[in-house]
């Protein structure tokens, strides 16, 4: 199926023209620069600049994507969750095309989008496999079974990976988002200057839980080595505390995902989330998977973070079930991943 998908979850503008796992145009308007001077998304600012950008973007989009409308054969937007009034904005875009081109239209789970970025670059790609999912928002290992069929075998207790990396690059003053600017930072450090706690979940009845993760004591471990050093009056070593605090994450990631997919017997764990963008979490999790005999799929680095293209893929794999959404369908700020079969009719 040929798609014209629509992402507005957060703080990207994107729309895109997938023709099953081709992506035809994907065009990207990124509100970074935007919410820079306030150090993280406001909401309402990204609402309004999605209603300044998305029906540019539109236009973009099918004119790159050289294809006409009669050759489209679904509209898609994402519908949940994210920020409510940011997720209205291409939704109603989405429906309102939808229903001018009479066009099937379909609603889409953002966390379906990052499961499905990898399918852009492996045409045979099929289930079973694990998704290890790591985003701004989640942390979550995540069986895929099927299309729509989904069980969530762990999580994060606290803050996501991404909001580790966004929250230990605004306590060293390095700016926002912090993912990529940590990435970048952690190649001049040694990962071994510092050594961090990974933030285990003990369990009742002894021992750590396998597969969730914690990654709030580690923020606070990073916090208080910083002030320890700061006390100490000498310059701030950023690079090794980037370098240290990544290595910690990419080793607490991987060995969770590892675990996951042995004891449930998956041969492929596929990564996805702007955080399967990292560096250290790539080589540490490539290497760890090798010896196991596992095969790891990331996503190109262009479709970790948001954008419509994974928008689009996820939607061609539901059209070719036969599914759509009705035209009343809400958007939500919240709605687990496991739940999607209630978007579609
Ligand atoms: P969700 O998908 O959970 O709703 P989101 O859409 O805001 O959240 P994404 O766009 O998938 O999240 O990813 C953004 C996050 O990825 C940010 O927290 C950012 O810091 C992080 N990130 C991006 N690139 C990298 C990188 N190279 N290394 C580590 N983190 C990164
Ligand atoms: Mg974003
Ligand atoms: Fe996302």
């Amino acid at each position: 199926a040929t798609v014209l998908a629509i992402e507005t979850s957060c703080d990207e503008t994107s729309v895109a023209i997938v023709k099953n796992r081709e992506v035809l145009s994907n065009i990207v308007a990124s509100q970074i620069a935007l919410h820079q001077k306030y150090g993280g998304v406001v909401p309402e600012v990204a609402s309004r600049q999605h209603v300044e950008t998305v029906n540019e973007a539109i236009a973009e989009a099918v004119e790159q994507g050289g294809v006409s409308w009669s050759q489209i054969d679904a509209i898609a937007a994402t519908c949940a969750p994210g920020l409510i009034g940011a997720l209205l904005v291409g939704l109603s875009a989405g429906k309102t095309l939808a229903a001018y081109h009479n066009k099937p239209f379909l609603g889409i789970h953002h966390l379906e989008g990052h499961i499905y970025a990898s399918y852009l670059s492996e045409p045979t790609l099929q289930p079973p496999f694990l998704c290890l999912l790591v985003s701004g928002g989640h942390t979550s290992a995540i069986a895929v079974r099927g299309c729509g069929e989904y069980e969530l075998l762990g999580q994060t207790r606290d803050d996501a990976a991404g909001e580790a990396f966004d929250k230990v690059a605004r306590l060293l003053n390095l700016g926002y988002p912090g993912g990529p600017i940590i990435d970048k930072l952690a190649q001049t450090g040694n990962p071994r200057a510092f050594p961090l706690p990974e933030g285990r979940i003990s369990l009742p009845q002894g021992g750590y839980h396998p597969y969730d993760s914690s990654f709030s004591g580690l923020k606070t471990a990073v916090l208080r080595l910083v002030q320890k050093l700061e006390a100490e009056g000498e310059p701030l070593p950023v690079g090794d505390l980037a370098a240290s605090f990544q290595a910690t994450v990419a080793k607490a990631l991987t060995k969770r995902a590892i675990a996951c997919a042995v004891d449930y017997g998956f041969e492929t764990i596929v990564v996805g989330g702007g955080v399967a963008a990292n560096s250290g979490l790539r080589s540490h999790l490539q290497a760890a998977a090798g010896e196991r005999g596992l095969r790891v799929l990331f996503p190109p680095l262009k479709y970790c973070t948001d954008n419509a293209a994974m928008i689009g893929c996820a939607a061609a794999q539901h059209w070719e079930r036969g599914e759509q959404s009705s035209l009343d369908l809400p958007a939500r700020s919240r709605l687990a991943v496991t739940e999607v079969g209630q978007l579609y009719r």
